[in-house]
C-alpha cells in the first residue's frame, strides 16, 4: 500500500539556545589576528562577524560548517579548526557526543545533519554493528509510506499513526510537567502518541488526551476510572527492560507536594513500585487486567510492556491470547540516569535478540499479522527505529532521544529532584521552568521532521514503499564482523 507523503507539520528553526552552539569541532582565534575582516568576507554562512563600531572579530560556532575557507583566507594565519574538548567529557559509548550533538542539530533546524555521525554510536555492539545495505532501486520519495496501524485485530478502533514510533511512558516525578505537555504537543502535531508513565494524567494533558496513552504500572499511582475513559491506548507496565524485577524507585525529594497530590502519596516520602503486579501471576491473570479495562472502556486499545527475558516469545504468545493488541518488549539499553547502571547493563536480553524472536515465534504460531510488535530500550534514533523493524517489530517507542533533543547530555543526574542542570527529569518548581514548553514542543517536532526525512531515506534506498514492507526484512540488514 502508498500513500502520499504528508506535508510536514509545523516545522520551523526553534527559537536559539545555547546547544545551538555546541559543535564537534571549535573554530579558535589566536592573538595574530588583526581584525582585516578577510574571514568575515569569505565566509558565505556568515559565521564571522565584526560588529559595528568595534575593531573586533567574533566567531558563531552555530552558523560555522568547518569549510576551512576562512583558514585559508586569513593572512596572519590566526585561524584554525580543532576538536572540541567537550567531546571527551559528554556522553557514553552508546550515546556518543556526535550523537547527541547531530541530534540537537536535527531539533534546532527540522533537518538531517549532513557532517556529524548520525546513525551509530560507539558501543562495538547491537544496532551500532548492524547496517542497512543499500541498494539502487529507485523508490520515488512521494510515496513512501511511514504510516502503521495499532490495531491489528479485526474488532476494536483502527489507530493508525503517521510514523513508526510514539514517545514512552515518563511519570510526572521522573520528568518535568513542561516535558510531559511538550512531549504532547508534538505527538498530536505528528499524529502518534506520548503516554503519561505511572504517574498520573496531569490535567494540562488533557485537551491531547487523543494522542495520550493512559500507563497502568505497579504503584497504581493516579490511575482511576477517568483516566483510563480518556485514553484511546491503555498500557499495562509489567516490567522495564532496564531494570526487569527491580520495579521503580522515585525518591524523596522529587515527591513534591504537587506529585505527591496527583499520585495520592504523602508528600518528600520515597515511592516504591514493586515488581511484578501483585494481582498477576500468570496469562491469565493478565486477561483480567484486559478485561477489567474494557469493561471500564469496551473500544481500548490495550498494550502490555514487558522487559525481554530469554523466554520473552513465550509472554508475547501469552499476551496475545490474553486480548491484547500491542506487546511492547523493552530491551536492555534503555533508561534514564535514574536506572542503576548495573541493572540496565545485565538482565534483560539485549533487542537485536529479543525482536527477531519474539516477530519469527509470533509468526510460527499464525498471529503475527494480528498483534502489534513495538520495541524499546536505547533507542537513539530513527536508524534503530528502522533496525529494529528489519529485524522484525512493527515500530518503536522512544523516550532518551526526547530528552536529548531538549538539551540533555547524559549526565546520569536524573533521580535527583534537584539534580538534572537543565529542568528536565526534575520536578522541582523552579527548575522546571528552564524548560518552556513551546521551545521543546517545536524542537520535539523538528526531531520528528527530520527523522521522517531520514527514514525516508533508508526505505527509498533499500528499495521498499512502505515501513510495514520493511518489518522483518533482516536480509537488508548487514552485520559488521567483531572486532579483536
Ligand atoms: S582573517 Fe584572520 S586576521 Fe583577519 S579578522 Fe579573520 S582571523 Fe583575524
Ligand atoms: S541532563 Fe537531566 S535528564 Fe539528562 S541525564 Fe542529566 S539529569 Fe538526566
Amino acid at each position: 500500500m502508498t500513500t502520499e507523503l504528508k506535508i510536514y507539520p509545523k516545522v520551523k528553526i526553534a527559537p536559539h539556545s545555547i546547544l545551538d552552539s555546541i559543535n564537534t569541532k571549535v573554530i579558535v582565534r589566536n592573538e595574530n589576528c588583526i581584525a582585516c575582516g578577510t574571514c568575515e568576507s569569505v565566509c558565505i554562512n556568515k559565521a564571522h562577524t565584526r560588529p559595528r563600531g568595534y575593531n573586533t572579530v567574533i566567531t558563531l560556532p552555530e552558523k560555522c560548517e568547518f569549510c576551512g575557507k576562512c583558514v585559508e583566507n586569513c593572512p596572519m594565519n590566526a585561524l584554525s579548526i580543532e576538536r572540541n574538548m567537550l567531546m571527551d567529557v559528554m556522553g557514553d559509548s552508546r550515546w556518543t557526543p556526535e550523537l547527541i550533538i547531530s541530534t540537537w542539530k536535527q531539533a534546532s533546524t527540522g533537518s538531517s545533519p549532513t557532517s556529524i555521525e548520525c546513525e551509530v554510536g560507539r558501543s562495538g555492539g547491537g544496532f551500532d554493528r548492524l547496517h542497512f545495505k543499500f541498494r539502487d532501486r529507485a523508490v520515488k520519495k512521494e510515496y513512501v509510506d511511514t504510516s502503521i496501524e495499532l490495531n491489528k485485530r479485526e474488532s476494536g478502533p483502527r489507530i493508525r499513526i503517521d510514523v513508526p514510533w510514539y514517545g514512552g511512558g515518563m511519570s510526572y516525578g521522573s520528568i518535568s510537567k513542561n516535558v510531559m505537555l511538550a512531549r504532547a504537543i508534538a505527538a498530536k502535531e505528528w499524529n502518534t502518541f506520548t503516554c503519561t508513565g505511572e504517574g498520573g494524567y496531569p490535567e494540562e494533558l488533557v485537551p491531547y488526551k487523543d494522542h495520550v496513552i493512559t500507563q497502568i504500572a505497579t504503584g497504581l499511582f493516579g490511575v482511576s476510572e477517568e483516566t483510563i475513559k480518556r485514553a484511546r491506548i491503555v498500557e499495562f507496565k509489567y516490567a522495564q527492560g532496564a531494570k526487569p524485577g527491580l520495579g521503580g524507585h522515585l525518591l524523596a525529594d522529587k515527591v513534591t507536594p504537587d506529585v505527591a497530590k496527583m499520585r495520592e502519596v504523602v508528600p518528600y516520602r520515597s515511592l516504591f513500585s514493586p515488581f511484578p503486579f501483585h494481582s498477576v501471576y500468570s496469562i491469565e491473570d493478565h486477561k483480567k487486567h484486559v478485561d477489567w479495562v474494557r469493561a471500564i472502556k469496551p473500544e481500548l486499545v490495550v498494550s502490555a510492556k514487558v522487559s525481554t527475558p530469554s523466554d520473552v516469545d513465550m509472554v508475547a504468545i501469552g499476551v496475545y491470547y490474553a486480548g491484547a493488541n500491542i506487546v511492547h518488549i523493552d530491551g536492555g539499553y534503555g533508561g534514564t540516569g535514574a536506572a542503576p547502571n548495573i541493572a540496565k547493563k545485565n538482565i534483560a536480553m539485549p533487542l537485536e535478540y529479543a525482536i527477531p524472536k519474539v516477530h519469527r515465534f509470533l509468526e510460527h504460531e499464525g498471529v503475527r499479522d494480528e498483534i502489534v510488535l513495538i520495541a524499546s530500550g536505547g533507542i537513539r534514533s530513527v536508524y534503530d527505529i528502522a533496525k529494529a523493524i528489519a529485524l522484525g517489530a512493527d515500530g518503536a517507542v522512544i523516550g532518551t532521544a526526547e530528552l536529548v533533543a531538549l538539551g540533555c547530555r547524559r549526565c546520569g543526574n536524573c533521580e535527583s529532584g534537584r539534580g538534572c542542570p537543565l529542568g528536565i527529569a526534575t520536578t522541582d518548581p523552579e527548575l522546571s521552568c528552564e524548560i518552556d514548553v513551546d521551545w521543546a514542543s517545536q524542537r520535539l517536532i523538528n526531531l520528528f521532521a527530520s527523522w521522517k526525512e531520514q527514514l525516508v531515506e533508508i526505505l527509498r534506498k533499500v528499495g521498499v514503499e512502505s515501513v510495514e514492507e520493511l518489518r522483518g526484512r533482516t536480509d537488508l540488514l548487514r552485520y559488521e564482523g567483531a572486532k579483536i
